[in-house]
């Protein structure tokens, strides 16, 4: 039976980046997707700041731009009650803002990179089971002969048949109505630097700009519509309770060209580790589709979970892997709640003048949670990012002038990097031994009038492949 060192079952964009950084670190990867084809079905379009550093790492970025277009903002045009936006600019980053581009896209650049790098990618082969043996697991496929290998990621989606087989429940809830995907040209080219959120009386639809100057019609516009899987989706009807919404030719297609539909659910897996199986994306999350987060919580998933696969890999000790169950479950959580926005809508139906500057208030938080650049309610303390242990730390700095360039997006998972502020000498520093060990060193200036800060008595701080801090260094 062939030896592999990680298997990844799904080759969706959590799996896909997973080969990609586990490829390019030298370990031995197999993934297998059940589809044959891509197909070009509608599904998620937001890519975050984060998601595109770490494409800009894997020299993807041009491609990227060539094939997206970028957004500023995320705005509520609410019928009688105004507009109220969620800015995505002007954030620690040099990606300023969001870009939109198909997941189809994406999913084909991130399998060229993974393949570029040697990952072992089959198609149309679907995993059945797997059995713990004295020297790894074993893993039994439909269309492949069973393969060996040391660790398992189920990256294998809502349905994953890894997380059933493990037995672990996915715990939350499902909204009642399927949220509606329509691919389609606009009979009139508006709004094209953001993603528009029309609230109607009746329902709710979202307008999203995709390339090719087309858009994806988005939402529960027929309230306590449900289609079965695979179901068509009978566009007249959506159509039609758009049109009640009463926001004219803006909402309105000239031609539909694709359509697909989905259950939402808001639900986190039990357990996202069990052994040397791990969960990853969508198999150990799902949230509301309100943001763009799904995909690019997934992706982070993969950068979070790569370098401790390889540190698992050299030291033979999964022990590594328990911190991110508890990192990403609990961050999962967060963004569960922060796309909950029904609650929200309901305040924007009702706010008035004396209560727009907290709604408002509530938007610009909400920008923050959703760029993914800010992740964790813990290190924001209502004005600055904190960076203490778990924070991310940024590529940019943000000053009056706009970025400077702080710690450069990478692709490495293998070292620690060892940031010291200007001006400090590392003897006096007290380093704790670090895992991945410390690769590199760098010497940055401390962060200290924008919104990112670190705790006055911090000299340096040691970063992990996944850009959290590890340690804030002290004299
Ligand atoms: C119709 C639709 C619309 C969406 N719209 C949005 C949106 O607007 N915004 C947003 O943020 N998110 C949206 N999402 C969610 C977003 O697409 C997911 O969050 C994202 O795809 C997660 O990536 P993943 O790699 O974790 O899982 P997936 O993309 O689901 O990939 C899992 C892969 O595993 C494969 N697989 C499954 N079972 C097996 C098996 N037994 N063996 C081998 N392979 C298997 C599947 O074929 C698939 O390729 C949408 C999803 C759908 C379905």
């Amino acid at each position: 039976m062939k030896h592999y060192d990680v298997a990844v079952i799904g080759g969706g964009p959590t799996g896909l980046v997973l080969a990609g950084l586990l490829s390019r670190a030298g370990v031995n990867v197999f993934v297998a997707e059940r589809r044959l084809s891509r197909g070009d079905r509608p599904k998620a379009v937001v890519l975050h700041a984060p998601t595109l550093e770490l494409l800009d790492s894997f020299g993807l970025l041009d491609d990227v731009y060539a094939r997206s277009i970028p957004l500023e903002r995320f705005t509520f045009r609410v019928g009688g009650a105004g507009t109220y936006s969620a800015e995505m600019t002007g954030m620690d980053t040099f990606q300023d803002g969001y870009r939109n581009m198909p997941q189809p896209i994406l999913e084909g650049l991130l399998e060229k990179y993974a393949l570029e790098y040697g990952a072992h990618i089959e198609r149309g082969v679907s995993y059945l089971s797997h059995e713990a043996t004295d020297t790894g697991i074993s893993v039994r496929f439909d269309g492949h002969e069973d393969i060996h290998c040391s660790y398992l990621i189920g990256s294998d989606g809502p349905r994953s048949a890894v997380r059933e087989s493990l037995g672990i429940p996915m715990t939350g809830r499902s909204l009642t109505s399927s949220y509606l995907l329509v691919e389609g040209v606009p009979q009139e080219l508006v709004g094209r630097d953001e993603v528009g959120i029309y609230v109607g009386e009746t329902g709710m639809v979202t307008m999203m700009p995709i390339p090719g100057d087309q858009v994806l019609v988005a939402g529960p516009a027929v309230s306590g519509l449900v289609l079965d899987r695979g179901a068509d989706i009978p566009w007249s009807r959506i159509a039609e309770a758009i049109e009640t919404l009463g926001f004219g030719s803006r909402l309105r297609l000239a031609e539909a060209v694709r359509t697909s539909h989905y259950s939402v659910d808001l639900r986190i897996a039990d357990r996202m580790v069990a052994g040397n199986v791990v969960l990853a994306g969508d198999a150990a999350h799902l949230n509301t589709p309100a943001g763009g987060q799904g995909l690019n919580l997934g992706i982070s998933d993969a950068v979070a979970l790569s370098w401790r696969i390889l540190a698992a890999l050299r030291d033979g000790n999964s022990g590594v892997l328990s911190g991110y169950d508890e990192e990403r479950r609990s961050y999962a959580a967060q963004v569960v709640k922060t796309t909950f926005v029904a609650p929200f809508i309901e305040r924007i139906r009702a706010t008035d003048d004396a209560t727009r500057p907290a709604v408002q208030q509530e938007l610009d938080e909400l920008a923050l949670s959703w760029s993914q650049l800010y992740p964790g309610d813990e290190h924001w303390n209502g004005a600055h990012y904190e960076l203490t242990a778990g924070a991310r730390v940024p590529t940019a700095l943000r000053t009056a002038e706009g970025p400077v360039p702080f710690l450069p997006p990478s692709d490495r998972v293998d070292g620690s990097t060892l940031v010291l502020f200007e001006g400090e000498a590392p003897e006096t520093l007290a380093i704790e031994p670090s895992i991945p060990p410390v690769r590199e060193v760098r010497r940055l200036p401390r962060p200290a009038h924008g919104r990112v800060t670190v705790p006055e008595s911090a000299r340096g701080i040691l970063v992990r492949p996944d850009r959290r801090v590890a340690q804030v260094l002290e004299a």
